[in-house]
């Protein structure tokens, strides 16, 4: 129980630094002048490029192309029963 206790004040700590820092308009990692949502700019660029080779990746996957098709086909699926449910009324 103390344990858990401890982790949860750890976390919200660790919460009130990080929005403590973004209204100073300090980076949320290193506490350096913020530059973009948040970070400073090595930071930032960090994030990016490893957002960027993330998604490189991921295309090279058919995850993809199955999400996508699964998309439409939700997407299918809710505008068929919007029909339905207009032609009821
Ligand atoms: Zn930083």
């Amino acid at each position: 129980m103390r344990r858990e206790k401890n982790i949860n004040y750890n976390v919200s700590r660790q919460y009130r630094w990080q929005k403590k820092q973004k209204e100073l308009g300090r980076c949320s990692v290193c506490g350096e002048e913020a530059e973009k949502s948040g970070l400073c700019n090595k930071h930032y660029t960090d994030i990016r490029e490893k957002q960027k080779k993330y998604m490189k990746e991921y295309r090279k996957t058919d995850k993809w192309k199955k999400y996508y098709k699964e998309w439409c086909e939700r997407e299918k699926q809710k505008r068929w029963e919007n029909k339905k449910n207009k032609e009821k009324r």
